[in-house]
């Protein structure tokens, strides 16, 4: 349907200046539809009546609420709840998670967020003592900053700011403090247990997720949310599903509407390809884009859906057995689910040069029915959506690097010391592909005096993975090596193995932290033993102030043994920015 929905602002008057909401279908603001086909319904007519306006299946309410926030005077200290402790407090309502644009403020403004306590009991005592000086961390602000507000953030916009706001459609605010401000009498009632359950503690600002996409706001998963500046002409092209624009500044037209600062309307799905003009700067907000992740793993596949924000939302796993059994599981989860691309890591060796004829190939596989399978290509004709697949280390690599230990860092190395030993590198911000994929498993390592253990690896007698492997240390010992945990020779041995891989990617791509993920490494006395031997086998000849931090530089895999689930949905993420050209442009084709 071809419709642009405007609607009249639902105006709140507060004790500290005015609320617009000016999209709203929320039952304490819902806004009336001024002209066009809709013209006097209240939004949430429109949505519940006539679902092909928006072009999307989403049950439940309108998803978002924006308003503009135009305060006089400080806002009150308040924090949101999440989804979780909303929903068991709040009888099932949702969490909130919100962001703000700032259109407008003093030329020496401030706002705040978050708090400067180290521990819930600090938090406690700044507050019962009135120290909110000490407590609240007030930060500079200017026209144009932008703030993702997760649940748990502490924060209040001060006197005279204006901001454009999009929210989750929820209403759930805990009030921490509120300047001891009366009216009519009557101070505004303060919620400080429950803030005190829900605060992020220590605080910690929110990533913002832009995935290096120019012009990116933020994409989490209850909202995407771009920024443009026009100056002139600027082609959008068609969606399926509805956006709202909003005017952070400026004014223009779409097809003969004027449009100005601080209004926002909906652009209907399917309304096809529009042009907005005019020397003006816009928000676009949609509805998130949903992602697969498959981590094809030797043992086991795990498939999971998940927004760009690392979020998963859903998944499930199951042995891997022959494609035939396999690919039809897959399918099976990802069909119908809506998603907009699929990232793989799988177990190797698999061709991942996006140039080559057999791209997303499994080749000489030791396991057999799998040999040759052209598992992307399999995959992109049942699905129908862009596929990127790189080896699994190197997927959990990315996972760390986007959303763990490493992340902003340009040069990681990831291994995995478990049924085999294998590492994702990436060098200069990029995982590092050649003619294949780095193989670090089976490079030499040193023998060691009184290991008379033949090896496992069937190409290379004394290769790391062949001497250090899960399997290498139960074929050397006799017990499965998690029952061999006491046995201090043990792991004397393998500290030394590894730290002689390690030592090798220290000295080739110079990574500024290695991350140790798999089974074996859940042996974690094993990473004082690992970065002493390190640095003992340096041997000073390198120094840099990463090396001089060794407990920080080499660390456990930090995100729970899902950083390849998590990998393997940002390689959905990119394969989705891949496939469309321009990048900025990509978000509307
Ligand atoms: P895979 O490498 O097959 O994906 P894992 O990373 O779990 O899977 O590695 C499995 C290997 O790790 C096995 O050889 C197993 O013996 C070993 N392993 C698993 N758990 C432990 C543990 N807690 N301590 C030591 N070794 C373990
Ligand atoms: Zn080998």
């Amino acid at each position: 349907m071809k419709e642009l929905i405007f609607l009249e602002p639902v105006v709140k008057k507060l004790i500290w200046g005015k609320e617009y909401w000016t999209v709203s279908a929320h039952e304490s603001g819902d806004c009336l539809v001024k002209g066009g086909t809709f013209d006097g319904m209240h939004l949430s007519e429109v949505w519940r009546d006539h679902k092909e306006v928006f072009g999307v299946e989403t049950e439940g309410e309108f998803p978002f609420i924006v308003k503009v926030i135009d305060a006089r005077d400080p806002l009150s200290i308040q924090v949101h709840p999440d989804d979780e402790y909303a929903n068991e407090n709040e009888n099932g309502a949702p969490g909130k998670t919100e962001c703000w644009y700032v259109m407008d403020c003093d030329r020496d403004g401030s706002i705040i967020i978050g708090h400067n306590a180290k521990s819930r009991k600090e938090a406690e005592e700044m507050i019962a003592e009135n120290r909110w000086d000490d407590f609240l961390r007030e930060i500079p602000v200017k026209k144009g900053d932008f703030y993702q507000i997760t649940p748990g953030t502490v924060h209040a916009i001060k006197q005279n700011t204006m901001i454009m706001e999009i929210q989750k459609n929820s209403d759930v605010t805990y009030r921490l403090y509120d300047y001891n401000r009366v009216r009519d009498g009557v101070a505004r009632q303060l919620h400080v247990d429950k803030s005190l359950d829900v605060m992020m503690i220590p605080h910690k600002d929110a990533d913002c997720y832009t995935n290096k996409v120019p012009g990116k706001l933020v994409s989490c998963r209850y909202y995407d949310v771009d920024r443009y500046d026009i100056s002139g002409v600027r082609d959008f092209e068609k969606r399926d599903s509805f956006m709202i624009i909003s005017v952070l500044d400026g004014e223009g037209g779409i097809d003969g509407r004027k449009i100005k600062a601080g209004e926002s309307f909906i652009v209907s799905g399917g309304y096809g390809d529009f042009s907005i003009f005019g020397r003006l700067s816009i928000m676009v907000t949609r509805l998130p884009e949903l992602y697969g992740g498959l981590e094809a793993g030797g043992t086991k596949m795990v498939c999971a859906l998940g927004y760009a924000d690392g979020t998963i939302i859903d998944q499930i796993s199951f042995p891997t057995a022959t494609p035939d059994e396999s690919i039809p599981k897959i399918i099976d989860y990802f069909k119908g689910k809506d998603i907009s691309a699929l990232g793989i890591g799988s177990f190797g060796p698999v061709d991942v040069d996006p140039d080559s004829e057999t791209y997303g190939t499994i080749l000489d596989s030791p396991k057999l029915p799998w040999q040759h399978y052209p598992i992307k290509k399999v995959l992109e004709e049942a699905l129908h959506v862009p596929i990127k697949i790189d080896s699994d280390v190197n997927g959990s690599c990315l996972g760390e690097m986007t959303f763990g230990c490493a992340k902003d860092l340009d040069n990681v190395g990831y291994v995995t010391v478990g049924t085999g030993i294998g590492a994702g590198m990436a060098v200069n911000g990029q995982l590092v592909h050649g003619m294949g994929h780095p193989e670090f498993g089976h490079i030499l390592v040193s023998k060691l005096p009184g290991d008379d253990y033949s090896g496992k690896c069937p190409f290379h007698p004394t290769c790391f993975e062949s001497l250090a492997s899960g399997p290498a240390i139960e074929g050397r010992w006799g017990k499965k090596a998690a029952d061999l945990s006491d046995r201090c020779e043990v792991w004397e041995m393998e500290a030394d193995y590894i730290a002689q891989g390690l030592m090798a990617m220290v000295l080739t791509i110079s990574p500024r932290k290695i991350i140790l993920g798999g089974g074996v490494m859940h042996q974690l006395q094993l990473f004082p033993m690992i970065r002493k031997k390190l640095s003992e086998k340096l041997a000073g000849y390198i120094h840099t102030k990463e090396l001089d931090d060794m407990d920080e530089y080499v660390v456990p895999a930090s995100l729970s043994d899902d950083q390849g689930i998590m990998g393997a949905v940002q390689l959905g993420v990119l394969a989705g920015i891949e496939s469309k050209a321009n990048p900025v442009k990509a978000y509307y084709g």
